[in-house]
């Protein structure tokens, strides 16, 4: 028989707290009464987290470990959870125990209210840096002024989506994907839950810098075009002052005797915009790469391995 909850646990290199996360998810889910399956998905880790997942699964069968042939990233290890996951609600939380476990509780409550989507809002961020929550904070904010879809601040992956959510979300085959993005983009009733994110258990964070750039620039792209069309108005308005200055020196040239000196100023403008040709090139390379990379349509993760894998009961 399907479970009614499906947790959906994405873990790369997570030996410190992946035993714990276990303990605490198992305590919770107990208690709500009935059927659940916490699906692990191991993202090509390093260290002991496989091994210690496979010795969990062979005492508890709740638990379906789906081991990834290299590290994916945290978007594909989600999607892969959710393609395997049976629940009637499907649950997602990062690993390190940031995200409290226990507010699955009033998620649920929501759920059983009529909401298919219950997401968490980082009311408040503990033990990460103020470069982190500053960027952020930035990033969703700017997100949300160039898109058109909803997509709320302050929220990550950490959520609750009915079946149908989930149905939906596997019909969209994007490779770079922006699931907190997605989620907004298919609709359905959604509500959000406030939480305080605390700090991780153990262990350091799986997202450096360039990966979280990385994520960002998913995020815009899939979501908007403007910065596109940022060329075209900085276009438009180097052209307009170029033009006025042209108007000036020619001014000058013909009715003052006063004599045009400059390269300095000449080098000065032309590095200027050679930048921002430069930026702009860089920027559309950012979207035809993309494009490339759905052009391509390679899977977007690949098995090497399940572990109590689920007999397959229509859902
Ligand atoms: N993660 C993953 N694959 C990756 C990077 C991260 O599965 O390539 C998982 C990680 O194990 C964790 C979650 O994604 O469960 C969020 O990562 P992390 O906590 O390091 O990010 P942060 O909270 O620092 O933004
Ligand atoms: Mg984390």
């Amino acid at each position: 028989m399907n479970p009614t909850f499906s947790v959906v646990i994405p873990a790369y290199n997570e030996q410190e707290v992946i035993a714990e996360s276990y303990k605490r998810l198992t305590k919770v889910m107990a208690g709500l009464g009935e059927p659940y399956e916490l699906i692990f998905i191991d993202d090509g880790s390093r260290d002991a987290t496989a091994t210690i997942l496979a010795d969990i699964a062979e005492t508890d069968k709740n638990v379906i470990l789906i081991r990834f042939s290299r590290n994916f990233g945290h978007m594909p290890a989600i999607t892969a959870g959710m393609d395997f996951a049976r629940g009637q609600a499907i649950m997602v939380i990062d690993a390190d125990l940031q995200d409290p476990p226990e507010v699955f509780v009033e998620m649920v409550q929501k759920w059983r209210e009529g909401y298919d989507v219950v997401y968490g809002v980082r009311a408040e961020r503990q033990g990460e840096t103020a470069f982190k929550k500053l960027t952020a904070g930035l990033f969703y904010r700017f997100l949300r002024g160039i898109t058109d879809v909803d997509i709320p601040n302050d929220t990550g992956e950490f959520r609750l989506m009915d079946r149908k959510v989930c149905d939906a979300m596997k019909k969209i085959q994007e490779r770079n994907r922006y699931i907190r993005g997605l989620v907004s983009w298919v609709g359905f009733k959604q509500t959000a839950v406030r939480y305080a994110r605390e700090r991780r258990f153990a262990g350091v964070t799986k997202y450096p810098l360039h990966k979280m750039i990385k994520f960002a620039m998913d995020g815009i792209t899939s979501f908007s075009y403007k910065p596109l069309r940022i060329a075209t108005h900085m276009g438009w308005a180097i052209s307009l002052l170029s033009f006025v200055y042209l108007i000036v020196v020619l001014f000058q040239k013909l009715f003052t005797d006063t004599t045009i000196t400059g390269w300095a100023s000449m080098v000065a403008i032309i590095t200027f915009s050679q930048g921002i040709v430069l930026l702009v090139l860089g920027l559309m390379g950012e979207y035809i790469g993309r494009t490339f990379d759905e052009v391509k349509g390679r899977p977007i993760y690949l098995v090497k391995e399940v572990i109590n894998e689920p007999n397959n009961d229509p859902v």
